[in-house]
């Protein structure tokens, strides 16, 4: 099994920030409310997530640990209609396979916290008493240190941070609720307080954007765009301030980007750059997300038909503002 689950690490962790945002996804599927994030030397030292989540119990941490121990998902018909962001019990096998990790909770419903340690190849996880708030904390320690061709691949810490940086921007974007906090060597980077999705934008986007950025809101049958993209500008060379959020999930989707720069170049075919972040709101059951581990892609039962409502509210709102 840790064979196994060393090669689902290749497909899901990676590097550092692979691990944030599997790690970080958890603690949101948990209802957590705050999340903090510390990193030491771009993650490959250190890595910890501290949530204040549901936790787990006791008895189910040497599970969570496992492969393919999902709470998330209860029948068949759940892998159609996913809601939460994980769902493929992979992401905590694979990282302890690959780390030295320490998992610590306390579920409100105990009255003490545990912690279960994995180290890398052999699986006896121990569980033993430990101090905690209610929530969960994952450690992980020397990422990649048995598996040395993978650690050779790592870029200076200074790269990988930013990627982390970039993975935590991104995700509170989705999840303006929750409030997130970054440091890097005890060097506190981002603070991102609880907000509506509007002030989050202003809290992770660059002021350039946020002072000519207008709202997209726009329905057609089932299908809700909501967000606020550039009332100028076309010219994709900057991507920094580039989100699409398919049912809050981050997506670098062809066919929507596609849609987006259509939709600015037919109507600002001069201007030179353009940001947006969109939340695409589309019933589970017209998507199938389980294309890849690292779930970045996704597939539409109707394409087209999505593709052309992206085309449209961006349309409406890019030459209202052009106006
Ligand atoms: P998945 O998220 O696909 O279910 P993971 O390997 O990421 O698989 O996590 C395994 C299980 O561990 C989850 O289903 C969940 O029950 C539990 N878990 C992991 N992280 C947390 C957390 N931060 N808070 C509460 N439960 C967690
Ligand atoms: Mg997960």
């Amino acid at each position: 099994p840790q064979l196994a689950n060393q090669i689902a690490a290749g497909e899901v962790v990676e590097r550092p920030a692979s691990v944030v945002k599997e790690l970080v996804e958890n603690s949101i599927d948990a209802g957590a409310t705050s999340i903090h994030v510390e990193i030491e030397q771009g993650g490959h030292k250190r890595i910890c997530i501290r949530d204040n989540g549901r936790g787990i119990a006791k008895d189910e941490l040497r599970l969570a640990l496992s492969r393919h121990a999902t709470s998330k998902i209860y029948g068949l018909d759940d892998l159609d209609a996913i809601v939460s962001m994980g769902f493929r019990g992979e992401a905590l096998a694979s990282i302890s396979s690959v780390s030295r990790c320490l998992l610590t909770s306390k579920p409100v419903t105990q009255d003490e916290a545990w912690q279960a340690k994995a180290e890398g190849r052999d699986m006896d996880v121990e569980v033993t008493p430990a101090a905690h708030p209610n929530g969960t904390s994952v450690d992980v320690v020397d990422l990649f240190y048995n598996t040395p061709a993978r650690r050779r691949f790592l870029r200076a810490a200074k790269t990988e941070f930013q990627h982390i940086e970039h993975v935590i921007k991104r995700i509170a974007l989705g999840h303006a609720n929750v409030a997130f906090e970054l440091t890097h060597n005890n060097k506190k980077i981002l603070k991102f307080p609880a907000a509506t999705t509007l002030k989050r934008i202003e809290q992770v986007c660059k002021p350039a954007f946020v002072h000519e950025m207008a709202e997209v809101n726009y329905a057609y049958e089932e299908l809700v765009i909501t967000g606020w993209v550039s009332k100028v500008g076309v010219g994709f060379d900057n991507n920094e301030q580039q989100y699409l959020f398919i049912n809050n999930r981050m997506m670098k989707d062809r066919l929507l980007m596609h849609a987006i720069r259509q939709a600015y170049e037919g109507m600002l075919p001069d201007a030179k750059y353009s940001g947006f972040v969109i939340f695409l709101h589309i019933p589970p059951d017209e998507l199938d997300v389980n294309v890849h581990p690292a779930k970045h892609e996704v597939r539409f039962r109707q394409g087209r038909k999505v593709h052309d409502a992206i085309f449209k509210a961006i349309s409406e709102v890019v030459l209202s503002g052009a106006k």
